[in-house]
């Protein structure tokens, strides 16, 4: 393949979600004033997910509003987007990318952000399950939740954070939705059983129904079958998580394991790639939520300038549920012990370690909440202060 010199750019951005509009503004801050070429499959400019299961779903909202950066932001900070085309291919000896209409880019340097693809629901009938990862989801979720207006009956697969946030923003439309979970609690166990149980109460005060340790087991138009039981649905949604895009990097030859490998600066196997956001495995663990997308796209470019990445702080992960905010700090997934510590604090610990913090509605601000969890004391008196 021959490339011409004006395909050729400095830093290539690869996937057009959070982290590499992230990694894009935080080159230009550090004063990178090298050609920056944003490639991204959707038909628009990056954008944020959070409101897509949340506001978006409530109300009609224009595109606007979820835009990471207003479309003027990409020419002011002289960042070049290729909407609508996706890397097909990447050569790592020639450090080179070929996108899907045939045209090739070389790149000094690089960063893959090509994010998570949900998982589809693997029953007779579940490709009639609606989904729930991008901007045309969501309008295509909406469309279908006023279509069956308030008092429908509707059968949410999946009690993870994309099923109890559309279960709540459907309820709150006045639907009557079903969430049907695998497991025994909430969010796959990880939050533990108290917060479980909270979000139980709060739900079925909203007029949303729970079956936990259930599986649909089908799917026909108008319901959804858990073994002989029908429940009666006018669509269903399935949030039963995603897996990562990390099919490019693998085939580039990429050290990947469920995720692109990383180092804590996110630099992958290859000395001119980087990844961050839901494809990134760093430092072992992959994290799929806004702001880990945010974080690591900012130090994969300060990384790439041959930076200090800068801070660490705790992971932060939030939520909605039933009307109510939840915020979980830290990584809440090897943890022993969970006790409330007062009312709307939720601590997790490993003996005397604070691993993490589950607060509701404000009740701690966050940012003490990562410092106190980065400290780690499970007795730091500032926990048990009203
Ligand atoms: P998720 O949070 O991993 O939850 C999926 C849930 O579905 C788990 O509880 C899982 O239970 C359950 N499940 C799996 N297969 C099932 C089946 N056949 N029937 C019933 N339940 C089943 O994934 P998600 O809710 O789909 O969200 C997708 C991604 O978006 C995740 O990465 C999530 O973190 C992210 N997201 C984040 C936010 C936020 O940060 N606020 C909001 C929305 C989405 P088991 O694990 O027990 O099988």
């Amino acid at each position: 393949m021959t490339v011409s010199p004006r395909d050729a750019t400095d830093v290539l951005l690869i996937g057009g979600g959070v982290a590499s509009v992230r990694c894009a503004r935080a080159l230009r801050k550090e004063g990178f004033d090298g050609r920056i070429v944003l490639v991204g499959e959707e038909p628009i400019p990056p954008y944020n997910r959070p409101p897509l299961s949340k506001e978006l779903l409530r109300e009609d909202l224009p595109d606007d509003l979820v835009l990471a950066e207003p479309e003027r932001w990409y020419e002011r900070r002289d960042v070049e987007l290729r909407t609508g085309r996706r890397v097909v291919e990447l050569d790592l000896d020639r450090r080179t990318a070929v996108l899907d209409d045939s045209t090739a880019i070389r790149f000094d340097r690089c960063l893959l952000a090509t994010g998570a693809e949900p998982r589809k629901l693997s029953v007779p009938g579940g490709e009639h399950a609606l989904l729930l990862r991008t901007l045309a989801d969501a309008r295509r979720l909406r469309v279908a939740a006023t279509r069956a207006g308030a008092g429908a009956r509707v059968v949410v697969v999946g009690g993870g954070f994309i099923g109890l946030e559309a279960a709540s923003s459907l309820a709150s439309l006045g639907l009557r939705p079903t969430v049907v979970e695998l497991g025994e609690r909430l969010w796959s166990s990880s939050l533990g059983s108290k917060l479980s149980e909270w979000a139980m109460g709060v739900l079925g005060d909203a007029g949303v129904t729970v079956r936990l340790g259930a599986a649909v087991t089908r799917v026909e138009p108008g319901a959804a079958w858990i073994g002989e039981e029908r429940l009666a649905a006018a669509f269903v949604v399935a949030g039963i998580g995603v897996r990562p895009r990390d099919r490019l990097a693998a085939d580039a030859g990429l050290d990947v394991s469920d995720g692109v490998l990383t180092d804590a600066a996110h630099r992958t196997s290859h000395p001119a790639v980087w990844a961050a956001g839901d494809v990134a495995r760093r430092a072992g663990r992959r994290i799929e939520h806004w702001h880990a997308a945010r974080e690591g796209g900012e130090r994969a470019a300060r990384s790439m300038l041959g930076l200090e990445p800068g801070a660490d702080p705790s992971p932060w992960v939030f939520s909605e549920v039933a009307g109510h905010a939840i915020d979980v700090i830290g990584a809440v997934d090897s943890w022993t012990d969970e006790r409330w510590l007062r009312d709307g604090v939720l601590a997790y610990a490993d003996g005397e370690r604070l691993i993490g913090l589950a607060i509701l509605d404000g009740a701690m601000p966050v940012e003490m909440a990562r410092a106190m969890v980065t400290v780690g004391n499970a007795r730091d008196p500032a926990l048990a202060a009203t």
